[in-house]
């Protein structure tokens, strides 16, 4: 029996689970290995950071998911991988053995990389930040609002494309479904009350896809009265201010981030990563210096940009390598990325975004309709109800059919 390691029960660690579970007791046995007692389910954030949503319904219990499927979990965290030996050393001191390793431990979000963030700023990141920023803005009475993402930096080891933020889709739901909060629910006046404005670090706002859902998104910023700042790298955020690299600054009573992403330490400390500490992988998910390590999701090098789809494609090919290497008759799906997420707009309105734009593919659309957010409820439900479980692939396809129509 091989034993496989899981290390990181996210998004992507969860879809291998699912991905490898009818192999364990006959070929493998599965360790998932997390700090946390319940896997995050991000998408579903804004929900909870601009409506006031439940946090629970972010949330998946691991233990109960993974044991009664037959894996072991360990609620510990990775300090030290050593590649040579196949070996992990735990945060408790324990250590873990294993024949093959999926590295899925997504990226760091660094708000302490940003000067001023614990006493000034807000995300929506994670569940504590999004239940921090719900409690500050339904008292929040109007004022001046800036959103946008904080540079990131990737590593050059993989050619994937070096976007300057990791994702700025929930910018995008930042900035509607508060707008959508602050007009709708709480009255307040746009221009009169309240006014936001949005920067992106790089050179155009939305740069991994093209120009069709570009051009949705600008429409939208218009007719909300929301002012765009393109090239603006965030240094700062103070108690009135937020400060950008180029010396400018913009009055600010409500300052909410996307940190820089980053690598955890234990992989910087390990050498596994890059020059930044990203996993550098092939297209078939495999490190490059380790054939017994895989990656898949926001860890990963080529993960540009860090989407949960991605982590979702990445982690149907890291599974299905290694299922192909047990001897097991399965097809490696091609290293094909796209971006697809549905952007929650507030009430009930939604863009469905599909592009591979950035690969040099032909797609790309912006789907604005209530019809979207219903796709985005759905998905979110099932994700929640069925434990992390992705829908089945015949699902995924329909939707591509239904989006081709
Ligand atoms: C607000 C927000 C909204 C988003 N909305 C969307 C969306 O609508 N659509 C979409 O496609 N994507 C969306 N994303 C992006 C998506 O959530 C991520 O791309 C996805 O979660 C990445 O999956 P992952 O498995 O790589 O990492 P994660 O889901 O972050 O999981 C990593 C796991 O590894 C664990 N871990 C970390 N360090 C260690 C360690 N040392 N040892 C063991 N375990 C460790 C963590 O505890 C975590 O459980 C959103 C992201 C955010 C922040």
């Amino acid at each position: 029996m091989k034993k496989v390691v899981i290390l990181g029960a996210g998004f992507a660690g969860l879809h291998i689970f699912y991905k490898i579970r009818h192999l364990i007791g006959k070929k493998i046995e599965v360790t998932v290995i997390d700090p946390r007692t319940h896997s995050l389910l991000k998408p579903s954030l804004p929900e909870v950071a601009f409506e006031g949503a439940p946090i629970s319904h972010s949330l998946v219990e691991l233990e109960p998911t993974l044991t009664s499927r037959g894996a072991v979990f360990i609620q510990d965290e990775a300090s030290h991988i050593d590649a040579l030996d196949s070996r992990i050393e735990l945060a408790s001191g324990e250590t873990v053995m294993y024949d093959y390793l999926f590295i899925t431990v997504g990226a760091v979000k660094d708000y302490d990389a940003i000067k001023g963030y614990r006493e000034y700023g807000y995300s929506v990141c994670d569940d504590k930040e999004a239940q921090r920023l719900w409690e500050r803005v339904k008292t929040f009475e109007g004022g001046k609002i800036v959103a946008g993402a904080a540079k990131s930096t990737w590593g050059t080891r993989v050619d994937a494309p070096p976007l300057s933020a990791p994702c700025e889709g929930p910018i995008g739901e930042i900035m509607f479904m508060l707008d959508y909060y602050l007009n709708e629910d709480k009255h307040l006046q746009r221009g009169k009350d309240y006014k936001i404005d949005v920067f992106t670090p790089g050179e155009i706002f939305f740069e991994d896809v093209g120009d069709t859902p570009r051009e949705v998104v600008g429409k939208y910023m218009k007719a909300r009265e929301i002012t765009l700042h393109n090239n603006k790298v965030l240094t700062e955020i103070g108690k009135d201010f937020i400060a950008f690299e180029d010396g400018t600054t913009m009055p600010c009573d409500l300052a909410i981030v996307i940190p820089p992403y980053g690598a955890p330490e234990a992989l910087k400390r390990s050498q596994v990563g890059d020059e930044k500490g990203f996993i550098p992988t092939d297209g078939q998910m495999h490190h490059l210096d380790y054939p017994n390590i895989f990656a898949a999701g926001d860890i990963t090098a080529l993960a540009q940009p860090k989407l949960g789809h991605v982590a979702i494609i990445q982690g149907a090919i890291a599974a299905a390598t290694l299922m192909k290497e047990l001897g097991e008759e399965v097809e490696i799906p091609p290293h094909d990325l796209e971006v697809f997420c549905i952007m929650n707009m507030g009430g009930h309105d939604a863009t469905l975004i599909v592009s591979d734009n950035l690969y040099g593919g032909p797609t790309d659309k912006a789907i604005y309709s209530p019809l979207s957010k219903m796709m985005k409820w759905g998905f979110d439900s099932y994700l929640y109800y069925n434990k992390g479980h992705m829908p089945p692939d015949f699902a995924m396809e329909m939707t591509d059919k239904l989006l081709k129509l």
